[in-house]
């Protein structure tokens, strides 16, 4: 392509909007347009970069034997009132009405369709197992769309779905997608871990979340400094059954804490550690309040508890709702007496001779404890994992890191194709309900994703494998017949090697043709300028570790057609 005929608006300065390094690169590198928030054109550039990460996922998705089908976008509100989605999925989900006032959505994912497929579509064991996937636009009203195409409303996506006969053909599907996710990954040269997700009401380890490793993950996840364990902050487990203390129960008592609500105050006030005292939270639980306890310098994890009462939504209770539910005002409340539901992390069990809130404005609780001054309704693991904690797995210590996740691979069950009655002969001619698991990635994210990993102070680092092109040819001497012709020459062979190549053809400085090339992160340089007349030799550079050699056009066209065909070829 020629640099002087291509839709590449590069832009000097960073753009104000742009909070994170991939979105300012991709913006100042001519990626991609706002039109609204969260929504975007992608120009021709960046378009070729998702057309590299959508070509590794097809390779290997069809190398795992899933077939590629393609769904609308538009779909009818009466498949998604069938599972009940309609109603729960939220804001994100675009509603509208057509013409003849019909209920529509923009789809935000495909169980639905893709459910409503199978019924109508398999019938027999025999047309079993099926992995079907789509590469396509979604759409979700992301109430945050942020850091470009992060969090798109908007966005890039390829979706698979599988259905099996049994749990145990379906861990075999999940296994297969599994493997060729850790391929599709690591084919685009992306440093990323797969972490143990929350399946919610499925359990198990059938979920995963691929996590491209950046300081600007929007996901915290917990990794073990000596061995494999890796999960998703939502979903680590704190090592079960903390040892129980051995202290004798003292006698409880009043104290007195004048003014004092929050932990840090408390416990300087009574010159103890926060750790020696038990907060009492008040959730809102599908709306019903329940108090959670956690040791002072802990905190509550929103999705363990969401798990454990097996509700759809829990959100702490604000001051009001606390007195209204407890008739305590904040600060003071705690478990002794208290008026609503109480379940308690495990370390609060274990413990002895605690503090806590004394259920009366300017009092606290001493030598309180669980079993003897109060019950709680469920004791189990709900507290955030903190650096330092014991891993699950080894008992080695567990530290935090950010993720960007990228793709997430899960189990479903038979949730979709019970609710949507999707069922299959089964070889002894039972009707059986599908056994299902879904298979996301976000492919423009990917793209986003590799950037937050791959650049430096200049621009992009484009890992080969997704570099809209590899090679870009500077003409530094547009009106010098000799330069010009031997730039022309030695960007015909390097196409005709095979290679994806820019000329960059444009009347214009050489310092801007250099800054622009470091920009755009085209993998390798290759230079036509004056000392070409002289020595006849260009010089090659690798973006990456900006190391330079000076050859011959034709020594050039073959150096590079080794350096990365080989690469490229690498499956
Ligand atoms: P997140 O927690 O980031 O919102 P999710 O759990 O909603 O993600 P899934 O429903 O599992 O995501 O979608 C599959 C993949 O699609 C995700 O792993 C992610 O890579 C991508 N994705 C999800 N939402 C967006 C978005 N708003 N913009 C770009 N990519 C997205
Ligand atoms: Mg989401």
């Amino acid at each position: 392509m020629r640099y002087s005929q291509l839709l590449l608006p590069t832009l000097k300065e960073s753009p104000a909007e742009a909070e994170v390094v991939s979105h300012v690169l991709m913006l100042r590198a001519g990626f991609m347009r706002k039109l609204t928030a969260g929504i975007y054109t992608y120009l021709p550039f960046g378009l070729a970069a998702i057309r590299k990460v959508e070509n590794i996922v097809r390779e290997e998705m069809n190398r795992a034997g899933a077939q590629e089908l393609l769904m609308p976008m538009v779909q009818p509100a009466d498949l998604w009132k069938e599972t009940g989605r309609y109603e729960k999925y939220g804001p994100e989900l675009l509603r509208f009405h057509d013409r003849h006032d019909r209920e529509s959505c923009l789809g935000p994912t495909h169980e639905e369709v893709i459910t409503d497929i199978a019924r109508k579509e398999l019938h027999s064991y025999r047309d079993l197992p099926v992995n079907l996937y789509q590469i396509q636009t979604k759409f979700r009203d992301e109430i945050r769309p942020r850091f470009g195409l992060m969090r798109g409303r908007e966005f890039i996506m390829k979706d698979a779905y599988s259905f099996d006969v049994s749990d145990e053909a379906a861990e075999v599907s999940y296994m297969k997608m599994y493997e060729a996710y850790k391929r599709i990954f690591s084919r685009c040269g992306l440093d990323f871990r797969a972490v143990q997700a929350d399946s919610g009401a499925i359990g198990g380890s059938f979920s995963h979340e691929f996590m491209v490793l950046a300081k600007t993950g929007e996901d915290t996840i917990v990794i073990c400094k000596d061995c494999e364990y890796a999960a998703n902050m939502e979903k680590a487990v704190v090592k079960l059954t903390p040892e129980t203390s051995t202290e004798p129960l003292a006698e409880m008592e009043k104290v007195e804490t004048p003014g004092k609500r929050k932990v840090e105050a408390v416990c300087e006030f009574l010159g103890i550690e926060p750790s020696l005292l038990v907060k009492t939270l008040v959730f809102k639980a599908d709306g019903q309040p329940v108090a959670v306890l956690v040791r002072g310098d802990r905190e509550v994890e929103e999705v363990k508890l969401k798990n454990l009462l097996g509700v759809a939504d829990v959100e702490m209770a604000g001051d009001e709702e606390v007195f209204k539910a407890t008739g305590v005002p904040t600060g003071y409340l705690g478990p002794v007496g208290i008026r609503v539901r109480v379940v308690a992390d495990q370390e609060v069990a274990a413990m002895r001779n605690f503090y806590v809130g004394g259920n009366e404005k300017n009092y606290h609780l001493k030598n309180v404890n669980f079993g003897r001054d109060f019950q709680a309704e469920a004791v189990a693991d709900l507290r955030q994992i903190t650096p330092g904690d014991p891993c699950p797995a080894c008992g080695g210590q567990l530290k935090l890191t950010e993720g960007i996740e990228v793709g997430h691979v899960f189990k479903l069950g038979t949730g979709y194709s019970q609710s949507m009655n999707a069922t299959f002969q089964d070889s002894d001619g039972q009707e059986k309900h599908f056994v299902m698991g879904c298979y996301g990635i976000g492919v423009s994210r990917v793209v986003a994703a590799a950037i937050e990993q791959n650049h430096d102070d200049n621009g992009i680092i484009f890992p080969i494998p997704l570099a809209p092109y590899t090679v870009i040819v500077l003409n530094l001497g547009v009106k010098d017949e000799a330069i010009s012709a031997a730039a022309e020459k030695v960007y015909r062979d390097l196409q005709a090697a095979g290679l994806e190549v820019i000329l960059d053809d444009r009347d214009e400085r050489p310092g801007l043709k250099f800054k622009d090339a470091d920009l755009l992160g085209i993998p390798y340089r290759l230079t036509v300028g004056n000392s070409f007349a002289k020595s006849g030799k260009v010089e090659v550079r690798s973006r990456r570790d900006g190391a330079t050699e000076e050859m011959t056009p034709e020594e050039a066209v073959s150096v590079l057609r080794e350096k990365l065909l080989a690469e490229l070829m690498k499956k």
